[in-house]
């Protein structure tokens, strides 16, 4: 049996993006584990070298598990869109990347003209994916995969969420995710199928 994480255990959550975090922290709270951000810490961002959602995951749970000398949690994430050949994938936030910082309306903007440019019918076909690390100090370490079916819709709609939300719709729903609320979103969304995973692995009994 692996580790375990245990109610009143500390973690650092190895993420930069402030609304992975909100999640991240909305899933382990109710575990009685108090969760730190790396941006709390100073931890520097590794660079994401792998090619898999789980290599990436792993580079910056262990970095962080180094850095901070406590049990680090880590997500990698983005969108496969089928008829662009999967794309982007873990390159999703990259093509939000600007000089002048991350600009998703610009992202989701490349991911309708390259779906366009493939000449690609709808319904378009994607699904968020999400690789859940946990690396311990001592070079421990086991990661989680979730995911999401749904589609591409366009143009984007809702302004709650982050990221790409506002053009995915979920299967069986009309709503993007930007236009659901936090609570209708996470109960079923790629982030919350891995963690449904690691929970039943190695955390304890959600406190009521
Ligand atoms: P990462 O930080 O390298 O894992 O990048 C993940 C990318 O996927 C980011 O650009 C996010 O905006 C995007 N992404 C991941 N999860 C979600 C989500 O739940 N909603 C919208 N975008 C997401």
């Amino acid at each position: 049996m692996s580790r375990r994480l245990k109610r009143g255990d500390k973690i650092v959550v190895a993420t930069h993006n402030a609304g992975k975090l909100r999640e991240i922290r909305a899933l382990v709270e109710p575990y009685g584990i108090e969760a730190v951000s790396a941006a709390e810490f100073g931890l520097a961002a590794p660079e994401e070298t792998e090619t898999t959602f789980e290599g990436n995951a792993l580079i910056k749970a262990r970095a962080a598990a180094q850095q901070a000398r406590l049990p680090a949690l880590a997500d990698d994430s983005g969108l496969s869109v089928d008829a662009i050949g999967g794309a982007p994938g873990v390159y999703t936030a990259d093509w939000a990347e600007t000089p002048a910082g991350r600009d998703f309306g610009l992202a989701m903007r490349r991911l309708h003209s390259e779906l366009q440019a493939a000449g690609a019918a709808e319904p378009w076909a994607a699904r968020f994916n999400s690789a859940l690390a946990v690396a311990w100090p001592d070079g421990e370490e086991i990661v989680f995969l979730g995911q999401v079916e749904g589609r591409i819709s366009w143009p984007p709609r809702g302004d709650q969420g982050f990221g790409y939300d506002p053009v995915f719709v979920r299967a069986g729903e009309t709503e993007t995710f930007g236009e659901m609320s936090a609570d209708r979103k996470q109960a079923d969304d790629h982030r919350s199928d891995a963690f449904a995973k690691l929970s039943a692995a190695i955390l304890e009994e959600e406190t009521e």
